[in-house]
C-alpha cells in the first residue's frame, strides 16, 4: 500500500531524476519522511559502471553488477514513488516533468507530467560522437548493461564467424581485428580484458584464431589515460605491448563504415595520412556528452546561456539560475572529472542538505508559532517561551551552518589487463603512484567493498572463483 499512498499535500514534492551513481547515493541517505519523494529513470536498477567492461567478456555477469531500485526503496522509512520512465522534457518555468514510457511493454498511458517542488537532474551523459559519420551505425558503446551484452555476444560472433568454411584470409583477418576508439579509461579497461579473454580462454578454445586475434586501441592524443601520472602512463602503455595490444596514439578517428574507420594520423613526412583500419568489432569510448533534455532545459535558463558540458551548478549544486533545481553526477558541470566517485560525493552532499533544510524548515515553523504563543501567553508562561525561543534559534543557526560541497579525491585506478592494474592514490603525504600485480589485488578489494551491496559483493566474488576455476563462457549469447 506504501507505493499507492497519496502525496502528504504538507509535505513539498521532491522529483529525482536518473538511478545512477549520483541518484542513488542521494537516495541512500536521504530522510524520505521530509518530502513526497519521487524517481524516475527508464531503468529499475542501479549499475556498478566500474565493473562494466568485465561483463564484457563474461570475467562478471551483468546481474552481478546490478541492484534493482526496488530492493533499496523498500528500506526507506517514507514510501518512495518511483516510475520507470524517461524524463523527455523538464518545463522549469511549469514545474512539471514530462515522462515516456520507454520500455517494450506499454500501457493505455504511456507519458504523462510530474509535477515538483524541487527537482534533482541526475540523467548522467549520452556518449559522445562528436558528429563522426557512422559511429551510432556500427560501433558498440560501452555505458549500460546492454552495450556490454552486445560486445560480448559480438566478440564470439567475429570468432565463429572467422572460422567459417572458406572464409578468406583477408576477411579472416578483419574479423578478428578488435578496435577500441578512445584511450580514456572505458577504453583502456576494455582492451585489457577483452586480451585477457583472448589469452585465458579464446585461444585454448579456438586455436585456430590465435594468430589472428587482434586488439588495437587508437586515441588521439598523443597518449592514453591523459588524467593518470606519466609514470602510470607509460607502465601502461609497456604492459599493452607486453600484451600485444597495438596502441595507435596522435590518430584520430574520422569517418566509421560497416567494415573499416578511416583514421586520420601525421606521417613521418609531416603530412596527414588517411588510414583505412578494417574491423571486426568497434568499441567506441569517447567520453561524454550532454543529453537532449538536459540541452533543453539549459535553454530555458538565462543563466545557463554559456554552459557546453552540461549544467552549471554553484557550490551548493544549485543549477545557477535557479532556485529549485539541483543537478548531481555527469549532468552537471561543477569543475570536477565526471567520475562516479565525484557523482557519489555530490549525491550524499544533496541528501545532507535536503535533510538538514527539512530540518530548518521545521524549526522556523515552530519558531513562529512560538511567537504568537508569547504574544498571547500569561506574563509567567512568556519566560520559559522565550528561553526556547533562544534555544530554537541556537538550533537554527546550527543547521544553517552547513558549508559548501567540498570533493574528495580518493585516487584514480584502472586496471589494464593480465591481473595488473594502475593506480593514483591520494594519501596524507601526497599522491601515491603505483601498478601491476599488487595494485591489482589492491584495485579487486577496494571494487568488491564499494559495491553496492552484499548481495553484489557476493555475486561478483563468485564470477571471478567461477571464471578462474571453469574459464569464461564462450557461448554466443
Ligand atoms: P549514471 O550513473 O550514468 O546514471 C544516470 C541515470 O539516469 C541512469 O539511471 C539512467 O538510466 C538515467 N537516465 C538517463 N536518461 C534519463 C532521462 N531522460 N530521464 C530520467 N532518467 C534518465 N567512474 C569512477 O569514478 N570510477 C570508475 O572505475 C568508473 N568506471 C567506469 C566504467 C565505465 C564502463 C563507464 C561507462 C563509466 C565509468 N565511470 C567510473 C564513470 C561513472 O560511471 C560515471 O561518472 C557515473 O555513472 C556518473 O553518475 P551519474 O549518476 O551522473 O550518471
Ligand atoms: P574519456 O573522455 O576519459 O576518454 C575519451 C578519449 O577518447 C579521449 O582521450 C579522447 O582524446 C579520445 N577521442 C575522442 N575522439 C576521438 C576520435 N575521434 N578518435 C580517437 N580518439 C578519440 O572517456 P571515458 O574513458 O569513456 O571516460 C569517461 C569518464 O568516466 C571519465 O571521466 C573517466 O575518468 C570516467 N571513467 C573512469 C574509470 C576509472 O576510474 N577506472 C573507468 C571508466 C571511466
Amino acid at each position: 500500500p506504501g507505493d499507492q499512498a497519496e502525496p502528504d499535500p504538507t509535505k513539498k514534492t521532491l522529483v529525482i531524476l536518473g538511478s545512477g551513481w549520483g541518484a542513488v547515493s542521494l537516495l541512500k541517505k536521504l530522510d524520505t519522511e521530509n518530502y513526497n519523494v519521487i524517481v524516475i529513470s527508464p531503468r529499475n536498477y542501479f549499475l556498478f559502471t566500474p565493473l562494466l567492461p568485465s561483463c564484457t567478456t563474461g570475467t562478471i555477469e551483468h546481474r552481478s553488477i546490478m541492484e534493482p531500485v526496488r530492493n533499496f526503496l523498500r528500506h526507506k522509512k517514507a514510501a518512495v514513488k518511483f516510475y520507470e520512465a524517461e524524463a523527455t522534457k523538464i518545463d522549469y518555468a511549469k514545474k512539471v516533468v514530462y515522462i515516456n514510457d520507454e520500455s517494450e511493454v506499454k500501457g493505455a498511458t504511456s507519458s504523462t507530467e510530474v509535477p515538483f517542488d524541487m527537482l534533482v537532474v541526475g540523467v548522467g551523459a549520452e556518449n559522445a560522437t562528436f558528429g563522426i559519420p557512422g559511429v551510432r551505425e556500427h560501433s558498440c558503446f560501452l555505458k549500460e548493461v546492454n552495450d556490454a551484452q552486445r560486445i560480448r555476444k559480438r566478440i564470439m560472433d567475429c570468432c565463429e564467424t572467422a572460422t567459417f568454411k572458406d572464409q578468406s584470409p583477408e576477411e579472416r583477418k578483419r574479423l578478428l581485428h578488435m578496435v577500441v576508439v578512445g584511450g580514456g579509461p572505458t577504453g583502456v579497461e576494455f582492451a585489457g580484458e577483452l586480451q585477457d579473454f583472448f589469452e585465458n580462454d579464446l585461444k585454448t578454445w579456438m586455436p585456430e584464431i590465435a594468430d589472428e586475434f587482434k586488439v588495437t586501441l587508437v586515441e588521439a592524443l598523443p597518449s592514453v589515460l591523459p588524467m593518470f601520472s606519466k609514470q602510470l602512463i607509460d607502465y601502461t602503455e609497456q604492459t599493452f605491448k607486453e600484451e600485444t595490444i597495438e596502441i595507435r596514439t596522435k590518430t584520430m578517428v574520422k569517418n566509421v563504415t560497416k567494415d573499416y574507420i578511416e583514421a586520420e594520423y601525421v606521417g613521418a613526412d609531416g603530412k596527414k595520412v588517411m588510414e583505412k583500419i578494417p574491423y571486426g568489432l568497434l568499441v567506441w569510448a569517447t567520453g561524454n556528452a550532454v543529453r537532449p533534455v538536459v540541452k533543453d532545459l539549459m535553454s530555458q535558463i538565462p543563466a545557463q546561456a554559456d554552459a557546453r558540458r552540461g549544467l552549471n551548478v554553484n557550490e551548493y549544486l544549485v543549477v545557477k539560475g535557479t532556485e529549485n533545481v539541483w543537478a548531481v553526477g555527469d549532468c552537471a558541470v561543477a569543475n570536477y572529472a565526471p567520475t562516479a566517485q565525484v557523482a557519489a560525493q555530490e549525491g550524499a552532499f544533496l541528501a545532507r542538505l535536503f535533510n538538514q533544510m527539512a530540518k530548518t524548515e521545521e524549526i522556523e515553523a515552530e519558531l513562529k508559532s512560538l511567537s504568537v504563543a508569547q504574544e498571547t501567553a500569561p506574563k509567567d508562561a512568556r519566560d520559559q517561551i522565550f528561553a526556547n525561543i533562544k534555544d530554537l534559534q541556537k538550533r537554527l543557526r546550527r543547521t544553517n551552518s552547513m558549508g559548501p560541497f567540498e570533493y574528495s579525491h580518493q585516487g584514480s585506478l584502472a586496471y589494464i589487463g593480465s591481473e595488473k592494474a594502475v593506480a593514483d592514490i591520494s594519501w596524507l603525504t601526497g599522491n601515491i603512484a603505483t601498478g601491476g600485480t599488487v595494485t591489482y589485488f589492491f584495485w579487486r578489494s577496494a571494487y568488491l567493498s564499494m559495491c553496492f551491496s552484499t548481495r553484489n559483493r557476493v555475486l561478483v566474488l563468485m564470477d571471478w572463483i567461477k571464471a578462474k576455476t571453469f574459464g569464461r563462457d564462450v557461448s554466443r549469447e
